[in-house]
């Protein structure tokens, strides 16, 4: 087996923070799991309590931690617009006192560091598909603004720790992902939809639905994590990580009522502000340097999350915030 490593995860309770820690607890590495159930619940990572090579601890990444590592995965930040929108500020908090909380944790245990940074730093963007080299198109006066600054304010500590201390670093900027254990009521597009779909609620599209989104299956998304943290030291990001596929909002709202039979009417909501018009990302770099691609076809992927929405009993989940 490789060597065993001491690894942190932030926000390890999440939707992919959990998986992430399943993978890594079963390849064997001593796990700590960092969480602090804002917008997820211990429920997420019960199964992996009994393990000896998995802790829980319940902790805010705004404040400091002592902890000794080899290596930490960042993804605390609650990630669906409701939820970051909830409290702005304190969105802003977690990405940028959370990613010096890392960093300097990084810097003193020498641990590598990933980022789990997101498609929003490109905005609504101008450039189709979107590279890494892209700069974005962010308003940083909008109510989107809380999450997209507060990721490329993170972006940038994790790129001047490497810089000015050498903390050895990796950026993943990942795009649209779904699958099981995504919070039913965390608002995002396909728990929402699916949640309707299955009890035959009106699906809500936003706008027209001709926006358009690329979805990641959860599984393949967390390989690309790991292979990046795993990688070449020459490679730190960023890099993008999404499957290419890309889809209007509308395409995936008939999708979904095709798969779930459901009786559903799509109805129409006024488009919240600055939503993305388009977004795909442009993989290149990470076939290149992590010889990763998705290859979970959106159809596939929603039977899988949706038979998991089947099985879950949705009073065991409470809304974390009023947004959903
Ligand atoms: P999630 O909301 O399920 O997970 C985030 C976790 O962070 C939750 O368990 C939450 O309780 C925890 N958290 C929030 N604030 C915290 C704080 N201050 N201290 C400690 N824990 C805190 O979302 P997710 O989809 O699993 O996203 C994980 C990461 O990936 C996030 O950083 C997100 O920005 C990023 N990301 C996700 C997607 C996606 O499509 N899922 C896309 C782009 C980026
Ligand atoms: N959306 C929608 N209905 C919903 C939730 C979302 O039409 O109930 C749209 C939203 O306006 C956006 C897209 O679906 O265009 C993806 O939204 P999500 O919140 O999942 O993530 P985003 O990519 O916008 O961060």
């Amino acid at each position: 087996m490789a060597q065993i490593k001491r690894i942190l995860v932030t926000g390890g309770a999440g939707f992919l923070g959990s998986h992430l820690c399943e993978r890594l607890v079963s390849a064997g590495h001593d796990v700590i799991c960092l969480d602090n159930f804002f917008t997820s619940q211990k429920s997420n990572v019960a199964h992996l309590l009994d393990h000896n090579n998995f802790e829980l601890v319940r902790h805010d990444v705004t404040v400091p931690i002592w902890l000794e590592l080899d290596q930490i995965y960042n993804l605390a930040c609650p990630a669906a617009p409701g939820h970051y929108q909830f409290n702005p500020i304190k969105t802003v908090k977690t990405s940028v006192m959370g990613a010096i909380n890392v960093l300097g944790m990084a810097k003193r245990c020498r641990a590598k560091v990933l980022q789990a940074s997101t498609s929003e730093v490109y905005g609504d963007p101008e450039v189709h598909p979107q590279p890494e080299s892209y700069r974005g198109s962010v308003n940083p006066l909008g109510t989107r603004a809380c999450y997209d600054e507060g990721k490329r304010a993170a972006e940038t500590l994790f790129m001047d720790y490497h810089r000015m201390n050498r903390v050895n670093i990796r950026i993943v900027r990942i795009f649209n992902t779904y699958g099981p254990r995504m919070h039913p009521f965390d608002g995002r597009v396909v728990s929402n939809f699916i949640r309707q779909a299955l009890n035959n609620q009106d699906i809500t599209l936003f706008g027209d639905g001709s926006q358009t989104r690329s979805f990641c299956y959860r599984d393949e998304l967390i390989e690309g994590m790991i292979r990046m943290m795993e990688g070449s030291d020459q490679f730190i990001g960023p890099v993008n990580l999404g499957n290419p596929g890309e889809f209007s909002v509308r395409q995936l709202a008939e999708l979904v009522v095709e798969l779930t039979e459901s009786r559903s009417r799509i109805v129409h909501l006024p488009l919240p502000q600055d939503d993305p018009t388009r977004r795909r990302p442009d993989i290149t770099l990470a076939k290149k340097h992590l010889d990763w691609e998705p290859t979970v076809p959106l159809r596939e992927g929603l039977i899988k999350t949706i038979d998991w929405f089947r099985q879950i009993c949705i009073d065991d989940y409470r809304p974390p915030t009023p947004n959903y």
